[in-house]
């Protein structure tokens, strides 16, 4: 079972992640985990994303499918799902992924797509400000990523409609209520 998680920043992507992966074994491929983990640790990579990460851009897509590959390459074999978290986050990344997966005859299941309104994400991302320290959840920051979310990712939810294997969930409840809601719509 292969499912992409897409959503805004402070939609939920990464909490729903967690609980999706241990409710149906999947493995959980977050891309803003693996380049913020590049930044900590000062790699070659690290060094040259920083900046781009904190002004809230993206990061280039060579990069990013290099990162892609790898994972595929590992994981795919293990005979365990994989829930991509953060990625495809355009439609250059969502073509390569398809043609990626095509040579491995693999195909994407679903396409859960958290929806969350602007004022929520303001509320969400301030507090995590305070919770976790991330250097793009500044509030000026946010806005270059929900402009990049809009401008960029957004296209992909039609993408995926057409291909009929998009389901959207409203990510406005509680934490669990979600989670329910996505585990349902999954079987
Ligand atoms: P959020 O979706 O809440 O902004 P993420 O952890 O998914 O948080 O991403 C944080 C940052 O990492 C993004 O703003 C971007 O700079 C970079 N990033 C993550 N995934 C990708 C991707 N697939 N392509 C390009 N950049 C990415």
């Amino acid at each position: 079972m292969l499912i992409v998680l897409l959503g805004p920043p402070g939609a939920g992507k990464g909490t729903q992640s967690k609980k999706i992966c241990e409710t149906m074994n999947l493995f959980h491929f977050s891309t803003g985990d693996i380049l913020r983990n590049e930044v900590k640790e000062k790699t070659e990579i690290g060094l040259k994303i920083e900046s781009i990460i904190n002004a809230g851009n993206l990061v280039g897509d060579e990069i990013i499918l290099e990162i892609v590959k790898k994972i595929l390459k590992n994981e795919l074999g293990k005979n365990k799902g994989i829930l991509f978290d953060g990625f495809p986050r355009n439609f250059d990344q969502a073509n390569a992924f398809e043609s990626l997966l095509k040579d491995m005859k693999k195909q994407i299941n679903f396409v859960i797509h958290l929806s969350v309104d602007q004022h929520e994400i303001l509320k969400r991302i301030e507090k995590r400000q305070i919770d976790e320290n991330r250097e793009d959840d500044d509030v000026k920051v946010l806005k270059s990523r929900m402009n990049v979310y809009s401008n960029e990712t957004m296209p992909l939810v039609d993408l995926y409609e057409k291909k009929n294997i998009l389901k959207t969930i409203n990510g406005m409840k509680t934490v669990e209520e979600v989670n329910n809601d996505i585990i349902n719509c999954l079987k």
